[in-house]
């Protein structure tokens, strides 16, 4: 039976993370491979309300995997958590003859696309695109891979000053509610220390450990916070309560930001985004809908969305043992 779907629209929304190009691109291409229209909504939910669309094809989307960002912008918009700006919303989509669309996005894209899809019937795919890595149903965010290379390449350059000065620098990485950023980076870069908001060392912990550093003759430390850590308030407090009780630490501290968020994609990002495209297309063209893409275990999977919203990613144990070994 031929599919209902003759026009799939697509959108970035929320936070932008590196890889989003590359998963709009693979949207595209995959509806012109299927030969279903494929239409472009720029700024996330705002451009559905305002109906800001543009007609796709194949080579609309040309040169554009190897660019950070997203090139039809994201936005977070109020007005969609509203049931008028969603009901504007689903007018526009109607009007343009948009049947389905797929949202490249975190949690909280995710959530309006369920609320859309109660609301109308809609058919709605996610594809998970943040740097946190904090979607339940994906072991792999698009984004996520990306963020660690930048959070290395900077903890590198970092140690180099660190070292050449016998100092203790605290690095703060993005990671309110997770620590995936930190930890994973934390030890591809060799820090004597990771903070995540999952396990609160304590602060005489993090002393007794800096301690046992510098007794050990370790001249230098790298010590990764996540934002969201809870043995201090915050990494500044985290320096001067170091530098009260620890005199003998040069304290420094430099927070990464938004940096964790741009450049150019890895190549995990970009095979993982051009596989979930298809992936969100080709489900939506079998009349499934209010799923997300996910990948689990090297296998592209569906997950509804609610699940997907409601569940906690768990940080990985084995890598906090590995952690713990590799400061000895
Ligand atoms: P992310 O997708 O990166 O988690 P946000 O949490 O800011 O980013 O969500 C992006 C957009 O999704 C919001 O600006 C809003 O338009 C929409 N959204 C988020 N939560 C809801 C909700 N509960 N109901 C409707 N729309 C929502």
């Amino acid at each position: 039976m031929a599919s209902k779907i003759k026009k799939i629209a697509v959108l970035t929304s929320g936070g932008d993370s590196p890889g989003m190009n590359a998963a709009i691109r693979s949207v595209v291409r995959t509806c012109a491979y299927m030969k279903v229209e494929c239409v472009a909504v720029y700024r996330g939910y705002q451009g559905m309300i305002e109906g800001d669309f543009e007609n796709m094809n194949a080579r609309s989307v040309n040169n554009i995997i190897n660019k950070g960002g997203t090139i039809l912008k994201s936005a977070r918009c109020e007005e969609f958590r509203t049931p008028e700006g969603r009901k504007k919303a689903h007018e526009q989509l109607i009007a343009a003859g948009i049947d389905a669309f797929v949202v490249i996005g975190g949690d909280g894209s995710f959530r309006g696309a369920m609320i859309f899809h109660e609301e109308f019937g809609f058919p709605v795919i996610g594809i998970p695109g943040t740097i946190d890595n904090d979607i339940f149903g994906t072991r792999y965010t698009v984004g996520f891979d990306t963020a660690l290379n930048t959070v290395v390449d900077a903890i590198d350059k970092i140690r180099d000053t660190a070292s050449s000065h016998n100092r203790l620098f605290f690095v703060e990485v993005m990671g309110r509610d997770v620590g995936h950023i930190a930890l994973n980076a934390g030890v591809g870069a060799g820090a004597e220390e990771i903070l995540i908001p999952e396990l609160n060392l304590g602060l005489e912990r993090l002393l007794e450990s800096l301690k046992r550093s510098k007794i050990s003759g370790k001249s230098s430390s790298i010590v990764v916070v996540a934002e969201g850590d809870k043995t201090g308030k915050n990494v500044f407090q985290l320096k001067e309560y170091v530098e009260e009780h620890l005199p003998i630490y040069d304290v420094r501290v430099s927070v990464l930001g938004h940096i964790q968020r741009g450049g150019t994609p890895s190549c995990f990002d970009r095979v993982l985004a051009s596989r979930m495209g298809v992936k969100a297309v080709e489900t939506l063209l079998e009349g499934k809908s209010n799923l997300m893409v996910g990948i689990m275990d090297s296998k592209i999977t569906l997950t509804p969305i609610s699940q997907a919203i409601k569940g906690h990613t768990k940080i990985d144990k084995e890598l906090i043992r590995v952690c713990d070994i590799m400061s000895t």
